[in-house]
């Protein structure tokens, strides 16, 4: 496939945008009082599958109000550090337990109702393919924060 050098500050916030319009439109979702707080350092470039990318982003913050209550936080952040790119998607929801945190992302492991358990098997895959790494740390009963490598790329002329 074709992979393309975008600038991930960029790709994060047209993804929370879009993230914000298909949730308003998911009746159990719309209820919630979550806001979405960015860190975003500019000037990051990454070379991947935009579409894809933004799937892998949708995937974590869906997952993350999945989590929620009523209400809540999701922090995103982006920076680079020497020649990766680092993201971390954080929640203050309900965390994930030690017996179930190995697994998920097993493809059709999930713990939810008619969950597909596929979001995360899918964005590893889609990691891995660029390159990268997507790992998870949680704390039952105060939250979760997923993070993501990638190989930094030379911005596209
Ligand atoms: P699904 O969302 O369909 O269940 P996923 O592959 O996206 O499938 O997630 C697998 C499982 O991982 C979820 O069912 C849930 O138990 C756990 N999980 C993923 N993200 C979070 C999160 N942010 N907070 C708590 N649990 C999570
Ligand atoms: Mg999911």
């Amino acid at each position: 496939i074709d992979l393309t050098v975008v600038e991930l500050a960029q790709l994060v916030r047209e993804t929370v945008l879009l993230t914000k319009a298909k949730w308003y439109h998911e009746p159990k979702k719309r209820g919630k009082h979550i806001s979405i707080e960015t860190d975003l350092k500019k000037d990051v470039y990454v070379k991947v599958n935009p579409a894809e990318l933004r799937e892998v982003f949708t995937n974590l913050i869906f997952n993350a109000v999945d989590a929620m209550d009523s209400s809540g936080e999701i922090k995103i952040s982006v920076k680079k550090d020497k020649n990766l790119a680092i993201c971390s998607v954080e929640d203050n929801g309900t965390g994930i337990s030690q017996d179930v945190i190995d697994k998920i992302f097993d493809p059709f492991f999930t713990t939810k109702e008619n969950g597909s358990g596929l979001g995360l098997s899918i964005s590893f895959s889609i990691i891995q393919r660029f390159n990268g790494d997507i790992s998870v740390k949680s704390i039952p009963g105060k939250g979760t924060t997923f993070m993501i490598t990638l190989p930094c790329s030379k911005p596209a002329k």
